[in-house]
């Protein structure tokens, strides 16, 4: 299924939308291209939010922790990128108030701010193209390495409050995500798409529509799993969306593809 049904504005008595996002190539930030203007385009149908609390794949640390600065950094995590890359600054505030009342809704897994982080690529990569003013206060969520999956999806589900006050709970990773390949494929010059990418793909965006979510939260178990993600810092935000989403939420997919042969690009409203 593609193509989202977007509120056009969001009543007070309403939920907002919970959102996957594949991020991809940190240059998505600044290119002009299929993915950033699907960004743009994500900016300018989800209701604005009166505040984000983002899931990363790239704060993937033991525990659980949030970002509790008043003006959290923005972090240029990579290497290797041209210069106007680190110069992108997205000088969105933080809200130390909403990182404390989520540190007390995830309290079971002892979940406390904290201020050496900020805003890392996959959460500036994609807002700075949806909502570019960097005016709405982000909050990040760190993921812990050593949690079973069956608890990222819980701590999603703890998170499903935040949607009746205005927040925005944004997971952001990719659905398949093998670097190794993808590094491969950039020095062809026209990638070919990775049938096992496909086939995982198919595989979560099955299991998405569908609602399993035992499907979804094991969906890396198996042989094609380890394909598709060698480690799982990717996949895991999708399990904290999903579980915010609940089963009761519209499933849609309004950006979708794959980048460099293997990357899936897809990203997913639930409503
Ligand atoms: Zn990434």
């Amino acid at each position: 299924m593609s193509g989202a049904r977007l509120p056009a504005r969001m009543t007070s008595r309403e939920r907002m939308p919970v959102l996957f996002v594949g991020h991809g190539n940190p240059m998505n930030a600044i290119l002009d291209n299929r993915w950033s203007r699907g960004f743009k385009a994500l900016g300018r149908t989800v209701p604005r939010p009166k505040a984000i609390v983002c899931v990363s794949a790239h704060w993937y640390i033991p525990g659980t922790f949030l970002t509790g600065n008043h003006d959290p950094q923005t972090i240029h995590d990579f290497g290797g990128f041209p210069e106007q890359l680190y110069e992108v600054v997205y000088p969105a505030p933080g809200d130390p108030g909403l990182a404390a009342r989520v540190s007390g809704m995830l309290s079971p897994w002892k979940a406390s701010p904290r201020s050496d982080w900020g805003l890392d690529h996959g959460t500036w990569s994609v807002l700075r193209n949806m909502w570019p003013e960097a005016d709405i206060p982000v909050v990040q969520l760190s993921i812990d390495g050593f949690a079973a999956p069956e608890v990222h999806l819980k701590i999603g589900k703890a998170l499903a409050p935040l949607r009746s006050e205005g927040v925005l709970v944004l997971g952001s990773g990719n659905l398949v995500h093998n670097l190794r390949s993808a590094l491969q494929q950039m020095r062809v010059r026209k990638p070919e798409l990775e049938p096992w990418a496909e086939e995982f793909d198919e595989r979560v965006s099955s299991a998405l529509e569908a609602k399993d979510q035992g499907k979804l939260t094991h969906a890396c178990d198996d042989r094609l799993g380890h394909v598709a993600h060698p480690t799982v810092d990717h996949y895991l935000p999708i399990l904290y969306a999903a579980g915010a989403a609940g089963r009761s939420s519209d499933v849609s997919f309004p950006l979708e593809g794959f980048d460099l042969g293997s990357i899936s690009m897809r990203a997913v409203l639930f409503q």
